[in-house]
């Protein structure tokens, strides 16, 4: 048995590690899930926030993947359906503030997308969760309620 410290003075049960609290951001060292700023079960180690980082990783390809592909989708249809005749044309006119309000929603949906991707790489290589990406994040999601509240004034 090799002893560096004194025994005496090391607490029992696992060693403190580095660790972040996923709901108050507090950053120390820790033994156990509970953070001791706000004692909710969310202070984090480097390997479960790389966990959740490959998780984001996985969705942020998703989202970019899906919604990139939905929009080149109804593109398409839309200026297929614009060059058949002149009618439909003048009624795809009428509707270029939904088709705008549609495709900002959509690279709203796309940055969420990166923005997961990029903060998923991010808790890979630094066992941390960055701050700026986490508030971009949020202010994505913010953007995307007003879209959806405007979508339905609307239609409605
Ligand atoms: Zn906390």
């Amino acid at each position: 048995m090799q002893n560096y410290q004194n025994p005496a003075f090391l607490p029992a049960g696992p060693p403190p590690e580095p660790r972040q609290c996923f709901k108050c951001n507090f950053e120390g060292m820790g033994t156990n899930i509970t953070c001791p700023r706000c004692r909710k079960n969310h202070f984090l180690n480097a390997s479960s926030i790389r966990t959740r980082g490959t998780i984001l990783i996985v969705i942020g390809l998703f989202l970019v993947a899906f919604m990139g592909g939905i929009a080149i989708f109804v593109a398409a249809l839309l200026f297929g359906s614009a060059s058949q005749n002149a009618s439909s044309a003048r009624r795809l006119n009428d509707e270029i503030p939904m088709l705008i309000l549609i495709y900002g929603i959509f690279a709203l949906v796309i940055a969420f997308g990166l923005n997961s991707l990029i903060s998923g790489l991010w808790m890979i290589a630094t066992g941390r969760r960055n701050r700026v990406l986490l508030w971009i994040m949020w202010g994505l999601l913010g953007l995307l309620g007003i879209g959806a509240v405007l979508v339905r004034a609307i239609l409605g």
